[in-house]
Formats: C-alpha cells, structure tokens, sequence
C-alpha cells in the first residue's frame, strides 16, 4: 500500500516505523526543515504511566500500551531514558482524595500500583519537599525525544521510507487516489499519489482535515499554551513532582521535572494560546510558577527561576475531559484517510501504540 504521512513530529514517525515495517511503501511530508521541530520538541519528555485518563479513554489504552512498547524500544534501539520515578503530592489535606481517585483509576488503567507515602516520609527521603501525602510512580520515566525521533526516522528511512522535509502538504483531491498537491523546497508544486493518507500534523490536524473538502463533523480544536520556566541549581529530589491535577485536566499542575542531564524546570502551566506560533515565555508568569512550586518546595527561591520555552495542546472542546480522536474516514466518506486529532499529552508516550494501531488497520 503506498501512503502519505502529513506531519514528522514523533506520531508522524512512529506511524510511518510502524507501517514501513509491514511492507507500505510510505513517504512523510513535513513543512519545516527538521523533523519534531513543533509539540514534539517542546514538552516535558515523560513517559506517562497512565494514571490520570478515564479508563476507558483512548488515551488510557494507548498511553499504558504506549509505555510499555516506547520503554522496550528504548531498551532495543539505544534510546536515552531515565526510570526516575514521579511523586504526587497532596499540599493540603483537602487534596488526599484527590490521590486516593488517582489511585484507584491508575490500578483501572492497568498502570502499575502507586506506592503510598506519608508527609513524614517524603520529607524524611527528600528533605526539601513539603507535603501531607503522597504517592509514588516507580514506572514514571524521561526520555531523550529527539533521539527517539531520530532513530524512528532512521528506522523507517532504513525501511525505504521517504522523508521529505520543507514539504508541505497544501491541497488534496479524491479520484481513484488520494492526490497530495505538495509544495517543494524550491517552491515549486508537485502532485503524489496514494492509497492511504494519515494526517499527523499536530497543532494544524484540524486545519489539514478539512484539505479534501468541508467537514460538518470535524470537532473544534483550540490551542492551550503550556510555559516552562527553568530552574537554576540542584533540583530538590531525583524523582519529578507532581501535585493533583485539576479536575477538569486541562493541564497536569505546574509540576518539577527533570532532564535526562539531571537539569530541573517547571512546568506546563496553562494558557490560552494566541496562534500557532505563540511559544514565547513572558517573564511575568515567574511568580505564578513560584507560588505553585512553592506548595511543595518552599524554599525555592525566584532567582532559581528563568523563563524557557513553550509547548501548545491541540485541545478537542467538548464537554469534560477531552480524549485523543482517531478517525477512520471510510465513516464519513473518506476511505483510506486517517485524522489524529487532539493529539496532546500523552502522546509522546502513546507515540508508538498509535503506530502500532493504524498499522493494525491498514493490515500489509
Ligand atoms: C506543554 C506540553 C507538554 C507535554 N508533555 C508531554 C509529556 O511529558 N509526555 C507525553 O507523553 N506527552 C507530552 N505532551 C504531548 C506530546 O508532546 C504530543 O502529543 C506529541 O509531541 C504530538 O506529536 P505529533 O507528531 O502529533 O505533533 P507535532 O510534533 O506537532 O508534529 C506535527 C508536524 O506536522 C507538520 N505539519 C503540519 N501541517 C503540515 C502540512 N500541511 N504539511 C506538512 N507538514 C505539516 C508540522 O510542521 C509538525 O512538524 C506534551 C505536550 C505539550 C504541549
């Protein structure tokens, strides 16, 4: 099967792993100049142990399955990652229901069994941190992304897949193909054909759905900044801390996590994103990152702190908590296109389950 994969950010690359390795003949199409130069570049590199997402949520199955494939493939391909471990904290004691619910939705996901820790003992092991409660995610691991999307692309190239960067998919037409119209380096426009379409593009999926035609049922998409701000000095513990989210998990909390190079930051926190391309970090935001770090780490100070980078979720509106969409077009006249909508976190942990299930799909 010949297939076109719009957009080289790490699903983009996972999917085109994925099929390469059952025989498709698969060309991706990116319109920046280097792979994962958008969401894929800019989170907080965890992988996810699935505590957080209903349980019978698409980003529940994919995020535990994901995991479980992405920690192996790292084990395989050589991968840099990190099994630090994650600490939930409860600030109040109003907030241990809170991590009871977690709990019992983490052992429904599947995820692997959260350890109980009392405030005595998370002080005792990590003396800077505060807490009344906790719990602890011994699965939780960081990952180097950009080497896993380099090696997802040698892979796949290794495969026969083409990797076509400054190629950006403008216009799409259905005959007995699926016809890409694909504008060149040079300018310069050229048609590709194909059997099968999945649209990757992240932030701009909702804008490349509507490429072959109107669609009355494609769900609204905003776009959700999360600012990072990093953290000078040695982190307060060697595992990342996290407080209970909000209940409407719009972001996880401004939590600490830790790069691979033992280097702290805080973050995501949430704001409405002007555009796509609005990824600078204002430095008023400093004391809003301090008072919510403080909860737990009291004596961070604000010279610690210094504004990073920014990420932006493809949010899906609807009513709650909102899920990942994987959409087969064969349902609404479009046999052999692939939508993936509202691919935020965790998709960089369910990156190789979502490959793993389209390549299901398209069979070989
Ligand atoms: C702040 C933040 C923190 C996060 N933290 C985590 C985390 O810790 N763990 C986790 O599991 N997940 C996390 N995520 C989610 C994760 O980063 C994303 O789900 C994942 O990176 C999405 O990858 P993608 O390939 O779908 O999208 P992208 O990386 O955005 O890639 C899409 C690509 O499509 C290309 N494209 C778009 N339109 C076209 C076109 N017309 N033609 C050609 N190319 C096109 C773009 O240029 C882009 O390169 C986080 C997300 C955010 C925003």
């Amino acid at each position: 099967m010949r297939v076109a994969i719009i957009g080289a950010g790490v699903v983009g690359l996972a999917v085109a792993d994925a099929l390469s390795q059952h025989g498709h003949v698969v060309w991706v199409l990116e319109k920046n100049a280097q792979i994962g130069e958008e969401t894929s570049s800019r989170n907080s590199e965890v992988v996810h142990a699935g505590l957080y997402y209903p349980a019978d949520s698409m980003k529940a199955r994919l995020c535990v399955e994901g995991r479980a494939r992405l920690l192996a493939f790292c084990v395989r391909e050589g991968v840099a990652h990190r099994t630090c471990g994650k600490l939930l904290v409860a600030a109040e004691t109003v907030e241990m229901a809170a991590l009871d619910a977690l709990d019992v939705r983490a052992r429904a996901n599947g995820a692997e069994p959260l350890v109980p820790l009392s405030g005595v003992e998370i002080h005792r092991r990590w003396p800077e941190l505060r807490a009344v409660a906790g719990l602890l995610s011994t699965g939780t691991a960081i990952i180097d992304s950009h080497g896993l999307m380099a090696r997802l692309r040698q892979r796949a190239e290794a495969a026969g897949t083409h990797v076509l960067l400054r190629h950006r998919v403008q216009a799409v037409t259905r005959t007995a193909d699926w016809n890409l119209t694909v504008t060149q380096p040079n300018g310069e426009d050229t048609g590709l054909q194909v059997d099968k379409v999945v649209n990757a593009a992240g932030l701009w999926a909702d804008a490349v759905a509507t490429l072959p035609g109107h669609d009355p049922l494609l769900p609204k998409q905003v776009l959700v900044k999360g600012n990072y701000f990093r953290v000078s000095g040695p982190p307060p513990a060697d595992v990342l801390v996290y407080p209970v989210p909000s209940p409407a998990l719009v972001g996880l909390g401004t939590h600490l996590t830790l790069d691979l190079n033992g280097n702290a930051r805080l973050g995501p926190d949430v704001e409405p994103a002007r555009d796509r391309h609005d990824y600078t970090v204002d430095v008023a935001r400093l004391q809003q990152f301090l008072d919510a770090a403080r909860r737990f780490w009291p004596n961070l100070t604000a010279d610690r702190l210094h504004p990073a980078y920014a990420g932006i979720r493809p949010k899906l509106v609807g009513d709650g908590v909102q899920d990942f969409l994987i959409r087969e077009g064969s349902l609404h006249g479009r046999p052999g296109w692939v939508d993936l909508l509202g691919i935020e976190s965790p998709g960089l942990t369910a990156s190789l389950a979502i490959g793993a299930e389209i390549a299901r799909e398209f069979g070989r």
